[in-house]
């Protein structure tokens, strides 16, 4: 169930003697950020404020993640699970979600390789303003659009021969290239890949 203002009163409070677990979820990667409590009011506050915002037993007080560090965590979505006592929320993360300063409080999860695009996605548009001499990336966008679509061209006609012409090893790196140089490319052109993702989900439902 999406959890919205109005149905705040739907999930299992007394079962949970006011307090149910929140699982952060990054929007784009799936990965798993961080795992605190919300009272009632912490998840208001969560869905007005559209920052994740906890209830700490230790400073038994509201928190809202990143009130100090600025890592806040922007809400895209509360969901519920099966018998309303636990909440799921897609966040876009401002920073390591984490104090002790990686990306989630779960380092070591397993992070599908579908997900690893987004990842890259991410180390890419962080590359947008770095020096073209310390990376490739940079360089890549300091030579600009023209440049940067021509060779997504050049790597798709070389999956293209790879394909029919060459071994599978030369295709599986001719088609990293292209993956690779098309993420440049929609950096370039300031669109998401959730974007993407969403019109092939969109022609999907269509069939
Ligand atoms: P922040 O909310 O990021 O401004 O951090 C404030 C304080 O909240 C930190 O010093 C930690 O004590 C605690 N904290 C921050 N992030 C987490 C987290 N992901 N899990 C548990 N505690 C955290
Ligand atoms: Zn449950
Ligand atoms: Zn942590
Ligand atoms: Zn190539």
């Amino acid at each position: 169930m999406l959890i919205t203002q109005d149905n705040i009163s739907q999930l299992a409070w007394d079962k949970m003697s006011g307090m149910i677990p929140a699982i952060i979820q990054h929007q784009d990667t799936g990965a798993v950020l961080m795992q605190g409590y919300m009272n009632v009011e912490a998840l208001e506050q969560t869905l007005s404020s559209g920052l994740a915002t906890f209830y700490s037993r230790a400073k038994q007080a509201l928190w809202c993640k990143g009130e100090t560090s600025g890592n806040f965590l922007k809400v895209s979505q509360v969901v519920t699970d099966c018998d309303q006592d636990s909440l799921l929320i897609a966040c876009r993360p401002q920073g390591p979600t984490c104090h002790l300063g990686t990306e989630s409080c779960f380092p070591e999860q397993n992070i599908s390789q579908q997900n690893f695009l987004s990842q890259l996605e991410q180390v890419i548009a962080s590359r947008k303003n770095d020096d073209p001499e310390d990376s490739y990336t940079a360089h890549l966008f300091s030579r600009g659009t023209t440049k940067i679509a021509q060779k997504v061209g050049e790597e798709g006609v070389e999956v293209a021969l790879a394909a029919v012409a060459e071994t599978k090893e030369d295709l599986l790196g001719e088609c990293a290239d292209l993956f690779y140089h098309t993420l440049v490319l929609l950096q370039d052109q300031n669109i998401d890949l959730s974007e993407v993702m969403a019109v092939l989900q969109s022609r999907h439902k269509k069939k």
